[in-house]
Protein backbone atom coordinates (compact mmCIF):
# COMPACT_ATOMS: atom_id res chain seq x y z
CA UNK A 1 0.00 0.00 0.00
CA UNK A 2 1.34 3.36 -0.78
CA UNK A 3 1.49 5.98 1.80
CA UNK A 4 -0.91 8.70 0.72
CA UNK A 5 0.25 12.90 1.08
CA UNK A 6 -0.85 15.81 -0.36
CA UNK A 7 2.16 16.62 -1.74
CA UNK A 8 5.97 15.16 -2.32
CA UNK A 9 9.00 17.69 -2.48
CA UNK A 10 11.43 15.78 -4.42
CA UNK A 11 15.01 17.43 -3.32
CA UNK A 12 15.37 19.09 0.56
CA UNK A 13 17.98 22.00 -0.99
CA UNK A 14 17.03 25.47 -1.05
CA UNK A 15 13.88 25.47 -3.14
CA UNK A 16 12.47 21.95 -1.64
CA UNK A 17 12.62 23.03 1.67
CA UNK A 18 11.21 26.34 1.35
CA UNK A 19 7.96 24.82 -0.47
CA UNK A 20 7.47 21.86 1.80
CA UNK A 21 7.60 24.73 4.84
CA UNK A 22 4.69 27.00 2.89
CA UNK A 23 2.86 23.92 1.91
CA UNK A 24 2.45 22.32 4.97
CA UNK A 25 2.03 25.23 6.97
CA UNK A 26 -1.15 25.80 4.87
CA UNK A 27 -2.09 22.60 6.17
CA UNK A 28 -1.28 20.00 3.49
CA UNK A 29 0.68 16.68 4.39
CA UNK A 30 3.42 17.02 2.89
CA UNK A 31 6.60 14.93 2.53
CA UNK A 32 10.34 15.87 1.62
CA UNK A 33 12.97 13.17 -0.29
CA UNK A 34 16.25 13.66 -0.88
CA UNK A 35 19.23 11.03 -1.88
CA UNK A 36 21.81 13.01 0.21
CA UNK A 37 23.30 12.09 3.56
CA UNK A 38 23.59 15.31 4.88
CA UNK A 39 20.98 17.73 4.17
CA UNK A 40 21.31 21.33 2.26
CA UNK A 41 25.33 20.72 1.45
CA UNK A 42 25.14 23.32 -1.11
CA UNK A 43 23.63 25.57 1.88
CA UNK A 44 26.44 24.75 3.97
CA UNK A 45 29.14 25.05 1.54
CA UNK A 46 27.70 28.79 0.05
CA UNK A 47 29.12 32.02 0.91
CA UNK A 48 32.63 30.77 1.89
CA UNK A 49 30.41 28.95 4.60
CA UNK A 50 28.43 32.17 5.60
CA UNK A 51 26.07 31.58 3.38
CA UNK A 52 24.61 34.66 1.15
CA UNK A 53 21.05 33.81 1.28
CA UNK A 54 19.91 36.77 -0.13
CA UNK A 55 20.47 40.20 -2.15
CA UNK A 56 18.51 43.09 -1.09
CA UNK A 57 18.32 44.89 -4.50
CA UNK A 58 17.26 41.38 -6.54
CA UNK A 59 14.92 41.58 -9.39
CA UNK A 60 14.32 40.16 -12.80
CA UNK A 61 17.09 42.21 -14.26
CA UNK A 62 20.00 39.63 -12.09
CA UNK A 63 18.78 36.41 -13.84
CA UNK A 64 19.70 34.84 -16.89
CA UNK A 65 16.95 32.51 -18.93
CA UNK A 66 15.20 32.17 -21.72
CA UNK A 67 12.32 34.26 -21.16
CA UNK A 68 13.55 37.24 -19.37
CA UNK A 69 10.30 37.95 -18.02
CA UNK A 70 9.61 34.81 -16.55
CA UNK A 71 11.06 35.40 -12.46
CA UNK A 72 9.33 38.37 -12.50
CA UNK A 73 6.13 37.87 -10.77
CA UNK A 74 7.70 34.92 -8.29
CA UNK A 75 10.59 37.65 -7.18
CA UNK A 76 7.61 39.83 -6.88
CA UNK A 77 5.71 37.71 -4.46
CA UNK A 78 8.33 36.67 -2.25
CA UNK A 79 10.98 39.28 -1.85
CA UNK A 80 14.34 39.64 -0.19
CA UNK A 81 12.81 41.62 2.48
CA UNK A 82 10.28 38.58 2.98
CA UNK A 83 13.05 35.89 3.48
CA UNK A 84 15.15 38.62 5.66
CA UNK A 85 11.96 38.83 7.84
CA UNK A 86 12.58 35.02 8.52
CA UNK A 87 15.97 35.73 9.39
CA UNK A 88 15.04 38.15 11.62
CA UNK A 89 12.68 36.16 12.85
CA UNK A 90 15.02 33.72 14.29
CA UNK A 91 17.25 35.86 15.50
CA UNK A 92 19.90 35.17 12.65
CA UNK A 93 22.71 38.13 13.00
CA UNK A 94 23.74 39.12 8.97
CA UNK A 95 25.77 41.98 7.58
CA UNK A 96 25.82 43.32 3.95
CA UNK A 97 28.95 42.65 2.73
CA UNK A 98 28.88 44.16 -0.94
CA UNK A 99 26.65 45.50 -3.47
CA UNK A 100 23.16 44.62 -1.36
CA UNK A 101 24.97 40.74 -0.28
CA UNK A 102 23.61 39.44 3.02
CA UNK A 103 25.63 36.96 4.83
CA UNK A 104 25.00 35.21 8.12
CA UNK A 105 27.61 37.01 10.59
CA UNK A 106 28.28 33.37 12.08
CA UNK A 107 27.62 30.13 9.53
CA UNK A 108 25.58 29.03 6.79
CA UNK A 109 24.28 26.35 9.40
CA UNK A 110 21.59 28.72 10.81
CA UNK A 111 19.92 29.11 7.63
CA UNK A 112 19.79 25.32 6.77
CA UNK A 113 18.25 24.98 10.87
CA UNK A 114 16.14 27.97 10.13
CA UNK A 115 14.73 26.25 7.50
CA UNK A 116 14.20 22.76 8.93
CA UNK A 117 12.21 24.55 11.89
CA UNK A 118 10.03 26.28 9.34
CA UNK A 119 9.51 22.25 8.02
CA UNK A 120 8.89 21.25 11.62
CA UNK A 121 6.33 23.76 11.98
CA UNK A 122 4.29 22.64 9.44
CA UNK A 123 4.94 19.03 10.34
CA UNK A 124 6.58 18.27 6.83
CA UNK A 125 7.93 14.35 6.86
CA UNK A 126 10.92 13.43 6.08
CA UNK A 127 12.66 10.81 3.86
CA UNK A 128 16.42 11.40 3.88
CA UNK A 129 18.59 9.57 2.77
CA UNK A 130 16.38 7.85 -0.08
CA UNK A 131 16.61 6.53 -3.13
CA UNK A 132 13.75 7.69 -5.41
CA UNK A 133 12.94 5.44 -7.89
CA UNK A 134 9.91 6.15 -10.73
CA UNK A 135 7.62 8.86 -10.06
CA UNK A 136 3.94 7.92 -12.63
CA UNK A 137 1.00 10.24 -13.27
CA UNK A 138 -1.78 8.05 -11.36
CA UNK A 139 -5.69 8.51 -11.95
CA UNK A 140 -6.06 10.67 -8.64
CA UNK A 141 -2.06 12.36 -8.88
CA UNK A 142 1.20 10.45 -8.96
CA UNK A 143 3.03 7.73 -8.00
CA UNK A 144 6.35 7.91 -6.43
CA UNK A 145 8.58 4.50 -5.75
CA UNK A 146 11.29 4.90 -3.34
CA UNK A 147 13.25 3.64 -0.77
CA UNK A 148 11.23 3.21 2.37
CA UNK A 149 7.91 2.27 0.39
CA UNK A 150 5.52 3.81 -2.59
CA UNK A 151 3.83 7.09 -2.15
CA UNK A 152 0.89 8.30 -3.43
CA UNK A 153 0.06 12.03 -3.40
CA UNK A 154 -1.79 14.67 -5.33
CA UNK A 155 1.28 17.31 -6.39
CA UNK A 156 4.65 16.73 -7.01
CA UNK A 157 7.41 18.98 -6.81
CA UNK A 158 10.72 18.67 -8.55
CA UNK A 159 13.21 20.46 -6.68
CA UNK A 160 16.43 18.51 -7.77
CA UNK A 161 19.10 21.73 -8.31
CA UNK A 162 21.31 21.77 -11.09
CA UNK A 163 24.89 19.61 -12.18
CA UNK A 164 27.23 21.80 -10.94
CA UNK A 165 29.60 20.16 -7.58
CA UNK A 166 28.57 16.56 -8.61
CA UNK A 167 30.43 15.38 -5.29
CA UNK A 168 28.03 16.90 -3.06
CA UNK A 169 24.87 15.02 -4.39
CA UNK A 170 23.79 16.77 -7.80
CA UNK A 171 22.07 14.67 -10.55
CA UNK A 172 20.19 15.21 -13.91
CA UNK A 173 17.19 13.46 -11.72
CA UNK A 174 15.50 16.80 -12.64
CA UNK A 175 15.89 16.85 -16.37
CA UNK A 176 14.96 13.55 -16.57
CA UNK A 177 11.38 14.05 -15.18
CA UNK A 178 10.77 17.00 -16.92
CA UNK A 179 12.10 14.87 -20.22
CA UNK A 180 9.77 11.90 -18.64
CA UNK A 181 6.30 13.99 -19.06
CA UNK A 182 7.87 15.36 -22.55
CA UNK A 183 9.20 18.99 -21.22
CA UNK A 184 11.34 20.90 -22.98
CA UNK A 185 14.70 21.71 -21.68
CA UNK A 186 17.32 24.05 -22.23
CA UNK A 187 20.94 22.73 -22.56
CA UNK A 188 22.42 22.92 -19.24
CA UNK A 189 26.09 23.95 -18.63
CA UNK A 190 27.85 25.18 -16.16
CA UNK A 191 27.77 28.82 -14.88
CA UNK A 192 29.48 31.37 -12.38
CA UNK A 193 32.45 29.44 -12.91
CA UNK A 194 36.23 29.89 -13.73
CA UNK A 195 37.44 30.67 -17.37
CA UNK A 196 40.60 28.30 -18.49
CA UNK A 197 42.68 29.64 -21.23
CA UNK A 198 45.87 27.80 -22.66
CA UNK A 199 48.26 28.05 -25.96
CA UNK A 200 50.43 30.39 -26.79
CA UNK A 201 48.86 33.39 -26.62
CA UNK A 202 48.22 32.84 -22.56
CA UNK A 203 51.95 31.62 -21.50
CA UNK A 204 53.11 35.12 -20.62
CA UNK A 205 50.08 35.11 -18.01
CA UNK A 206 50.56 31.97 -16.45
CA UNK A 207 53.21 33.06 -14.09
CA UNK A 208 50.90 36.11 -13.09
CA UNK A 209 48.31 33.25 -10.35
CA UNK A 210 47.45 35.18 -7.75
CA UNK A 211 47.52 38.86 -9.06
CA UNK A 212 43.86 40.22 -8.60
CA UNK A 213 42.52 44.02 -9.34
CA UNK A 214 39.24 45.36 -9.92
CA UNK A 215 38.44 45.52 -13.54
CA UNK A 216 35.24 45.97 -16.16
CA UNK A 217 34.73 42.98 -17.97
CA UNK A 218 31.85 42.28 -21.06
CA UNK A 219 31.85 39.42 -23.42
CA UNK A 220 32.13 40.31 -26.72
CA UNK A 221 30.41 38.54 -28.90
CA UNK A 222 26.94 38.72 -29.66
CA UNK A 223 26.23 41.27 -32.36
CA UNK A 224 22.66 42.45 -32.01
CA UNK A 225 23.08 42.12 -28.45
CA UNK A 226 22.57 45.39 -26.09
CA UNK A 227 24.68 45.68 -23.16
CA UNK A 228 22.65 44.05 -20.29
CA UNK A 229 21.98 40.80 -22.94
CA UNK A 230 26.23 40.53 -22.90
CA UNK A 231 27.18 41.27 -19.82
CA UNK A 232 29.19 43.98 -18.28
CA UNK A 233 30.64 43.96 -14.49
CA UNK A 234 32.67 45.49 -12.76
CA UNK A 235 34.35 43.32 -9.84
CA UNK A 236 37.61 41.75 -8.75
CA UNK A 237 39.70 39.74 -11.58
CA UNK A 238 42.09 36.89 -10.17
CA UNK A 239 44.75 35.11 -11.97
CA UNK A 240 44.68 31.40 -11.72
CA UNK A 241 47.02 28.32 -12.82
CA UNK A 242 44.56 27.46 -15.73
CA UNK A 243 43.17 31.06 -16.08
CA UNK A 244 40.95 33.58 -14.53
CA UNK A 245 38.48 33.93 -11.49
CA UNK A 246 37.09 36.54 -9.56
CA UNK A 247 33.78 37.06 -9.08
CA UNK A 248 34.10 39.48 -12.70
CA UNK A 249 34.89 36.29 -14.40
CA UNK A 250 32.14 34.28 -12.87
CA UNK A 251 29.70 36.67 -13.27
CA UNK A 252 30.90 37.12 -17.14
CA UNK A 253 31.09 33.11 -17.53
CA UNK A 254 27.47 32.91 -17.28
CA UNK A 255 27.17 34.77 -20.31
CA UNK A 256 30.35 33.82 -22.24
CA UNK A 257 29.51 31.53 -24.83
CA UNK A 258 32.28 29.15 -26.59
CA UNK A 259 34.34 30.62 -28.78
CA UNK A 260 33.91 34.13 -28.38
CA UNK A 261 35.81 36.71 -26.44
CA UNK A 262 35.49 38.26 -22.79
CA UNK A 263 36.53 41.58 -22.77
CA UNK A 264 38.30 43.13 -19.92
CA UNK A 265 38.90 46.82 -19.13
CA UNK A 266 42.22 46.38 -16.48
CA UNK A 267 42.05 50.12 -16.04
CA UNK A 268 38.51 51.35 -15.74
CA UNK A 269 38.76 54.88 -14.40
CA UNK A 270 41.76 56.05 -17.06
CA UNK A 271 42.28 56.21 -20.79
CA UNK A 272 45.72 54.53 -20.76
CA UNK A 273 46.82 55.34 -24.32
CA UNK A 274 45.38 58.64 -24.14
CA UNK A 275 47.47 58.95 -20.42
CA UNK A 276 50.37 57.65 -21.92
CA UNK A 277 50.67 60.32 -25.06
CA UNK A 278 50.34 63.47 -23.20
CA UNK A 279 52.83 62.46 -20.61
CA UNK A 280 55.41 61.37 -23.15
CA UNK A 281 57.18 64.36 -23.05
CA UNK A 282 57.42 64.66 -19.40
CA UNK A 283 58.09 61.18 -18.52
CA UNK A 284 61.13 60.07 -18.64
CA UNK A 285 60.66 56.30 -17.75
CA UNK A 286 60.98 52.87 -19.31
CA UNK A 287 57.36 51.32 -20.58
CA UNK A 288 57.20 48.98 -17.24
CA UNK A 289 57.67 51.21 -15.20
CA UNK A 290 55.17 53.37 -15.61
CA UNK A 291 52.97 50.84 -16.39
CA UNK A 292 53.27 49.66 -12.91
CA UNK A 293 52.24 52.75 -10.94
CA UNK A 294 49.07 52.27 -12.14
CA UNK A 295 48.84 47.97 -12.48
CA UNK A 296 50.60 45.15 -10.40
CA UNK A 297 54.15 45.40 -11.72
CA UNK A 298 54.52 41.38 -12.52
CA UNK A 299 50.98 41.99 -15.02
CA UNK A 300 52.33 44.96 -16.70
CA UNK A 301 55.46 42.83 -17.66
CA UNK A 302 53.02 40.60 -18.92
CA UNK A 303 50.93 42.49 -21.12
CA UNK A 304 54.31 44.05 -22.36
CA UNK A 305 55.73 41.01 -23.44
CA UNK A 306 52.20 39.44 -24.68
CA UNK A 307 51.39 42.22 -26.76
CA UNK A 308 55.26 42.69 -28.72
CA UNK A 309 56.84 45.32 -26.52
CA UNK A 310 60.07 45.40 -24.37
CA UNK A 311 59.62 45.98 -20.65
CA UNK A 312 62.66 48.28 -20.81
CA UNK A 313 61.65 50.54 -23.88
CA UNK A 314 61.55 54.41 -23.11
CA UNK A 315 57.77 55.91 -23.49
CA UNK A 316 59.59 58.96 -24.80
CA UNK A 317 60.57 56.58 -27.94
CA UNK A 318 57.18 55.50 -28.52
CA UNK A 319 55.25 56.32 -31.53
CA UNK A 320 51.92 57.36 -30.60
CA UNK A 321 49.92 54.52 -32.64
CA UNK A 322 52.36 52.04 -30.93
CA UNK A 323 50.64 53.47 -27.25
CA UNK A 324 47.11 53.62 -28.66
CA UNK A 325 47.68 49.34 -29.44
CA UNK A 326 48.77 49.14 -25.68
CA UNK A 327 46.39 51.57 -24.50
CA UNK A 328 43.56 48.88 -26.53
CA UNK A 329 45.41 46.12 -25.48
CA UNK A 330 44.93 47.38 -21.47
CA UNK A 331 41.26 49.06 -21.77
CA UNK A 332 39.84 46.82 -24.56
CA UNK A 333 42.00 43.37 -23.59
CA UNK A 334 40.16 40.59 -25.99
CA UNK A 335 40.73 36.80 -24.99
CA UNK A 336 39.32 33.66 -26.29
CA UNK A 337 38.73 31.45 -23.46
CA UNK A 338 39.61 27.42 -24.30
CA UNK A 339 36.95 26.56 -21.89
CA UNK A 340 35.84 26.24 -17.86
CA UNK A 341 36.70 24.84 -15.04
CA UNK A 342 33.50 23.30 -15.82
CA UNK A 343 30.46 21.06 -13.37
CA UNK A 344 33.30 20.68 -10.83
CA UNK A 345 34.03 24.14 -9.73
CA UNK A 346 30.55 25.87 -11.29
CA UNK A 347 28.51 27.26 -8.24
CA UNK A 348 25.14 27.68 -11.02
CA UNK A 349 23.97 25.02 -13.68
CA UNK A 350 22.75 27.40 -16.69
CA UNK A 351 19.45 26.41 -18.61
CA UNK A 352 17.18 23.94 -17.54
CA UNK A 353 13.58 22.93 -17.94
CA UNK A 354 12.29 25.15 -20.52
CA UNK A 355 10.09 28.50 -18.61
CA UNK A 356 7.57 28.02 -21.26
CA UNK A 357 6.52 24.84 -20.32
CA UNK A 358 5.69 25.97 -16.54
CA UNK A 359 3.29 28.45 -15.22
CA UNK A 360 4.91 31.96 -13.78
CA UNK A 361 2.62 32.08 -10.94
CA UNK A 362 2.42 28.42 -9.78
CA UNK A 363 5.56 26.92 -11.55
CA UNK A 364 3.48 23.93 -12.14
CA UNK A 365 4.06 22.47 -15.71
CA UNK A 366 1.35 23.61 -17.96
CA UNK A 367 0.66 19.97 -19.73
CA UNK A 368 0.97 18.09 -16.93
CA UNK A 369 -1.42 19.51 -13.95
CA UNK A 370 -0.07 18.25 -10.31
CA UNK A 371 4.10 18.69 -11.35
CA UNK A 372 6.12 21.70 -10.35
CA UNK A 373 9.81 22.55 -10.77
CA UNK A 374 11.24 24.88 -8.73
CA UNK A 375 14.98 26.37 -7.75
CA UNK A 376 18.06 25.73 -10.08
CA UNK A 377 16.51 22.70 -11.67
CA UNK A 378 14.43 25.92 -13.90
CA UNK A 379 15.90 27.54 -16.30
CA UNK A 380 16.58 30.82 -14.40
CA UNK A 381 19.68 31.38 -13.08
CA UNK A 382 21.11 34.23 -10.71
CA UNK A 383 24.08 36.34 -11.11
CA UNK A 384 26.78 35.73 -8.25
CA UNK A 385 25.74 37.87 -4.91
CA UNK A 386 22.80 36.06 -2.95
CA UNK A 387 20.43 35.92 -5.77
CA UNK A 388 20.49 32.12 -6.61
CA UNK A 389 19.19 31.83 -3.36
CA UNK A 390 16.45 34.61 -3.87
CA UNK A 391 15.05 32.70 -6.80
CA UNK A 392 14.94 29.38 -5.10
CA UNK A 393 13.05 31.07 -2.19
CA UNK A 394 10.63 32.83 -4.43
CA UNK A 395 10.44 29.99 -6.91
CA UNK A 396 9.54 27.53 -3.71
CA UNK A 397 7.32 29.90 -1.85
CA UNK A 398 4.96 30.00 -5.45
CA UNK A 399 5.27 26.16 -5.09
CA UNK A 400 3.96 26.19 -2.13
CA UNK A 401 1.70 28.39 -1.64
CA UNK A 402 0.25 26.76 -5.31
CA UNK A 403 -0.12 23.02 -4.67
C1 LIG B 1 30.16 26.50 -3.85
C2 LIG B 1 28.83 27.16 -4.04
C3 LIG B 1 28.56 28.35 -3.36
C4 LIG B 1 27.34 28.99 -3.55
N1 LIG B 1 27.10 30.14 -2.86
C5 LIG B 1 25.91 30.79 -3.06
C6 LIG B 1 25.60 31.96 -2.30
O1 LIG B 1 26.35 32.35 -1.39
N2 LIG B 1 24.45 32.61 -2.61
C7 LIG B 1 23.56 32.16 -3.55
O2 LIG B 1 22.52 32.79 -3.78
N3 LIG B 1 23.79 31.01 -4.23
C8 LIG B 1 24.94 30.32 -3.99
N4 LIG B 1 25.18 29.15 -4.67
C9 LIG B 1 24.13 28.62 -5.55
C10 LIG B 1 23.02 27.96 -4.69
O3 LIG B 1 23.62 27.07 -3.78
C11 LIG B 1 22.03 27.21 -5.57
O4 LIG B 1 21.58 28.02 -6.61
C12 LIG B 1 20.83 26.75 -4.73
O5 LIG B 1 21.26 25.87 -3.72
C13 LIG B 1 19.81 26.06 -5.60
O6 LIG B 1 18.78 25.59 -4.79
P1 LIG B 1 17.93 24.29 -5.21
O7 LIG B 1 17.05 23.99 -4.05
O8 LIG B 1 17.35 24.47 -6.53
O9 LIG B 1 19.03 23.14 -5.35
P2 LIG B 1 19.98 22.53 -4.23
O10 LIG B 1 20.12 23.45 -3.09
O11 LIG B 1 21.19 22.08 -4.97
O12 LIG B 1 19.17 21.26 -3.70
C14 LIG B 1 18.91 20.14 -4.50
C15 LIG B 1 18.66 18.96 -3.60
O13 LIG B 1 18.20 17.88 -4.41
C16 LIG B 1 18.85 16.71 -3.99
N5 LIG B 1 18.91 15.76 -5.12
C17 LIG B 1 19.60 15.90 -6.26
N6 LIG B 1 19.44 14.81 -7.03
C18 LIG B 1 18.62 13.96 -6.35
C19 LIG B 1 18.11 12.67 -6.62
N7 LIG B 1 18.43 12.01 -7.74
N8 LIG B 1 17.32 12.08 -5.69
C20 LIG B 1 17.00 12.73 -4.55
N9 LIG B 1 17.46 13.95 -4.23
C21 LIG B 1 18.28 14.58 -5.13
C22 LIG B 1 20.23 17.14 -3.53
O14 LIG B 1 20.78 16.21 -2.62
C23 LIG B 1 19.92 18.49 -2.89
O15 LIG B 1 19.67 18.37 -1.51
C24 LIG B 1 26.37 28.46 -4.45
C25 LIG B 1 26.64 27.26 -5.09
C26 LIG B 1 27.84 26.60 -4.89
C27 LIG B 1 28.09 25.29 -5.59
Amino acid sequence: MAKQYDVAVIGAGAAGMMCAAIAAQRGKRVVLLDHATRLAEKIRISGGGRCNFTNIGAGPANFLSQNPNFCRSALSRYTPQDFLGLVKKYRIAYHEKHKGQLFCDDSSEQIIQMLRAECAAGEVSWRMPCKIGSIEKSETGFHITAEGGDIACDSVVIATGGLSIPKIGATDLGYRIAKQFDLQIVEPRPGLVPLTFDGPSWEAFAPLAGIALEVEVSTGGGKGKNKTQRGHFREDLLFTHRGLSGPAILQISSYWEPGTPIVLDLLPEMDVAEELISSKTTVKKQLGNVLSQWLPARLADGLLVANGFAPDMRLADMADAKLRKLGDAINRWAIVPTGSEGYKKAEVTLGGVDTRELSQQTMMANKVPGLYFIGETVDVTGWLGGYNFQWAWASGYAAGTSV
